[in-house]
């Protein structure tokens, strides 16, 4: 059994990366596993009568020359360089981002200007103790009023917990390098001037989407003798003596049992535990239990106009609109859209699976999408043509308290196994992007074949760019 093939469970990026160097260093055989109809994961671009739609845009950009590499050795000549341009909707006007000194104050008004200052300056002199709360901690910084402005409405639409439930410990974590706030403080004159990493001027994008990428990816994989199995959900790992030695998979025929020689894993770190054949002990699985997720629904509607707004996205801070951020297709890439004279939109909502707004029909998602669309000022009812909902459960882990400890126990639970690495945003249960979940497949697959190398060691300090 220990001769069976390279199994890999996901064809997200981390997957596909996985399968890419399986495909190309290995002669053994590599059969990648794909709960969904198409690739790509939360990277995937999906086509709706020639309209293509992300679930969120995405940025490529890397530090890595391998991802790099990798990037353009799958898409030679297909990617597009893009100016940013992302503004911040809030009461009715749109901000810059980062925010300029005359475009704040211009919208903001001088008195509200004075009165950010001011609520900066009594932070200052009489902060907040104990620190206990996401609250406390961005007001302690930024001042109350800059707080309630640009930190709130979108952390807490993402999130789906009130800034004074959120623990400051985790504030202190993802807030680490938001530059927001540091840039705002810099243009009214308060910040130390530091330029900040995260604010990208320009990036990449494939001219049909990240889609493309990782459809280019799998194509490789395949034409290299891999196999791409869609519609084959891992439903349980059975194992021998600290080996996983087969996969149970759901697929359109009924369930399938294949032999696992070794094996790549990037569904949700907690669900391979708890899809563990025999299962773990109570208190491994209580761990499982513990770590939760934010979903992403996507609400993308077709408009009988040509433009918009110039924006690739806006953050929607407005609390009147329920989404939490749009996303214009066609100024990531004209090609997103059939025809020029139409542009496609995509309202972004964060749920909470089964909660009161991941329980809409996607009927009525469309109206809620297409209500905060007329709320912004972006398009009447009546240009709306067409539209889709996607949803995407487990799109972001939730770091709560003790998730850390949590992630541990499931960690050196696994570590007994020496044919299984875990790889990816939700493999490994962090917030990734698409460079770090790929790292972390190569290494995953590396690993395997006997390198010594760590994927966990992949971002590991929690760099990231921006909430997404
Ligand atoms: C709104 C949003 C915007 C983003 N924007 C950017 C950006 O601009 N730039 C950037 O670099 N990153 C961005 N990211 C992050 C990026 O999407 C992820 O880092 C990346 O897709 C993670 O890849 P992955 O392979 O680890 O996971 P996924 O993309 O989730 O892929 C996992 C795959 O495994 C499959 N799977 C799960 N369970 C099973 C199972 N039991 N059996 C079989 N298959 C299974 C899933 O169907 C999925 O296809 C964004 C994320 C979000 C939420």
């Amino acid at each position: 059994m220990a001769d069976g093939p390279y199994c890999v469970i996901g064809a997200g990026p981390a997957g596909l990366a996985a399968a890419h160097y399986l495909t190309k260093s290995t002669d053994c055989a590599t059969v990648v596993l794909e709960g969904d109809p198409q690739v790509g994961g939360l990277s995937r671009t999906v086509e709706h009568k020639g309209f293509r739609c992300d679930i969120g845009g995405h940025r490529f950009f890397t530090k890595s020359q391998e991802v790099e590499r990798l990037w353009r050795e799958v898409l030679p000549s297909d990617f597009l360089r893009r100016p940013r341009l992302s503004r911040i909707y809030y009461r009715g006007k749109f901000f810059n981002y980062p925010i300029r000194l005359g475009n704040a104050l211009a919208g903001l008004g001088p008195w509200e200007g004075l009165q950010v200052l001011a609520s900066f300056g009594k932070a200052r002199l009489s902060p907040t103790h104990p620190e206990l709360s996401f609250e406390d901690w961005v007001s302690n910084r930024f001042g109350y009023r800059l707080y309630s402005m640009f930190f709130r409405t979108y952390t807490e639409k993402l999130w789906g917990i009130r800034g004074t439930d959120l623990s400051a410990d985790w504030a202190a974590q993802r807030i680490r390098n938001l530059d927001l706030s540091r840039t705002l403080l810099n243009a009214m004159g308060i910040g130390r001037g530091k330029q900040v990493a995260s604010l990208i001027d320009e990036f990449d994008y494939p001219r049909l989407g990240p889609g493309q990428m990782y459809e280019g990816m799998a194509e490789q994989c395949v034409s290299r003798g891999g196999k791409l199995l869609l519609r084959h959900r891992v439903a349980g790992l059975r194992h021998e003596n600290g080996r996983v030695v087969a996969l149970e998979v759901d697929t359109p025929d009924g369930r399938l049992e294949l032999d696992a020689g070794k094996v790549v894993s990037t569904m949700p770190l907690n669900e391979v535990v708890q899809r563990m054949n025999p299962l773990p002990s109570p208190d491994v699985l209580e761990a499982a239990g513990g770590l939760t997720y934010r979903s992403i629904m996507t609400v993308n509607l077709m408009l009988d106009r040509a433009e918009t707004v110039p924006d690739t996205w806006v953050y929607l801070h407005a609390p009147e609109v329920l989404a939490g951020r749009l996303q214009l297709y066609k100024n990531w890439s004209p090609e997103m859209v059939p025809d020029p004279r139409f542009s496609s939109l995509g309202l972004e909502y964060f749920a909470t699976e089964g909660d009161s707004l991941w329980s809409n029909s996607d009927r009525s998602l469309l109206e809620i999408g297409k209500k905060d669309l007329s709320k912004l000022g972006l398009a009447k009812g009546s240009e709306v043509f067409d539209g889709f909902v996607t949803r995407y459960p487990k799109a972001y882990p939730v770091y709560n308290d003790g998730y850390q400890g949590r992630v541990d126990v499931l960690r050196s639970y696994l570590a007994q196994f020496s044919n299984l690495e875990c790889a990816g945003r939700y493999g490994q249960f962090r917030y990734n992007n698409m460079d770090h979940s790929i790292m972390t497949g190569m290494l995953a697959a590396r690993r395997l074949c006997g390198e010594q190398c760590d994927p966990w060691g992949v971002n590991s300090e929690g760099e990231y760019l921006e909430q997404r």
